[in-house]
């Protein structure tokens, strides 16, 4: 599991910087890529990258600023282009609204898309857990920015343990329909009279990852829920250390505030993206390094940049 940074400016495409998208590559656990946000030129992004869009199955919209949604048309537009290729539905999730800006981009353009994107719209009311499968739970949770905009919270599930078929196979135990058996947690009695004692060859289950990707926001409570225990925050830091004030005014918060925000949850790491293009060269190590004295694994995000998981 990966993280990938396709943007990492606030408001404005730099030349350093592109505006907000990033995706979450599950390509080892589910085949899919989940994008979050699709800022102004993502598809340019993208073409620095090795990801296909077709593998793209999930679009997640935090709030409806153009530099965080100007660049669905075009994605969604092009990713139908390679009629060779097999074509996969999306699944849009977002504030009310995502879906007539969606449509109505693609009918006045006259685009025909070769596969569904299916809709799934929330506003205040109809928070909480937005999606479900048998792999991931995503929750999202309202931040505080100038319009409706959202937190997401992906859980991915408990991984069952997995079964040592070498170990088995050198305790004697015949291969064929025991070791299903003994993957199902049953003890058994081998002919010889042996008791195998199933979880002695059974790997504890492994805990799932927890990814919290904000979108922009003042410093709020549902931040710090949001990513309570996380592997990894992703958080905005369009401000500097003693920005504060302006930071409130706009909506935005500080690399302090995302800092503390970690801090609080008691996440693992944290990742600053969403950087003013006034932030260059050292003043971006100024941003890092201030943080860390709050948050120590903290480390501002560049684009293209790839995160292990
Ligand atoms: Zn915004």
């Amino acid at each position: 599991m990966q993280l990938q940074f396709l943007g990492t400016g606030a408001g404005q495409p730099s030349k350093a910087r592109n505006v907000s998208s990033l995706v979450l590559k599950l390509l080892d656990e589910i085949n899919e890529i989940w994008m979050f946000d699709c800022g102004e030129g993502t598809q340019r992004q993208i073409l620095e990258t090795t990801i296909k869009p077709r593998k793209i199955r999930k679009i997640f919209i935090t709030h409806l600023h153009g530099d965080h949604v100007l660049g669905l048309p075009g994605f969604l537009s092009s990713r139908s282009f390679q009629a060779s290729e097999e074509q996969t539905d999306i699944d849009l999730y977002g504030p009310v609204g995502i879906k007539s800006f969606v449509l109505a981009s693609l009918k006045v353009t006259g685009a025909r898309l070769p596969y569904r994107i299916h809709f799934h719209e929330f506003d205040e009311k109809s928070l909480g857990k937005i999606m479900e499968d048998d792999k991931f739970v995503v929750y999202a949770d309202k931040l505080d920015h100038s319009i409706f905009c959202v937190g997401y919270r992906i859980m991915q599930k408990d991984l069952e343990g997995t079964l040592d078929a070498q170990k088995l196979i050198e305790a004697g135990v015949p291969f064929g329909p025991l070791f299903g058996r003994v993957k199902n947690g049953e003890n058994i009695i081998l002919e010889d009279g042996r008791e195998i004692i199933a979880k002695d060859y059974i790997s504890e289950p492994k805990k799932g990852k927890v990814i919290t990707i904000l979108g922009d926001t003042r410093k709020t409570p549902a931040s710090v829920r949001l990513g309570v225990g996380a592997d990894v925050l992703v958080h905005e830091s369009t401000y500097g250390k003693g920005d504060e004030k302006i930071a409130k005014s706009h909506g935005h918060s500080t690399n302090i505030q995302a800092a503390q925000v970690a801090k609080e949850a008691s996440a693992k790491r944290l990742l600053l993206n969403h950087v003013s293009s006034r932030f260059l060269g050292r003043e971006v190590s100024q941003l890092a390094k201030d943080a860390r004295a709050i948050f120590e694994n903290t480390h501002v995000v560049r684009d293209l940049e790839e995160i292990d998981l």
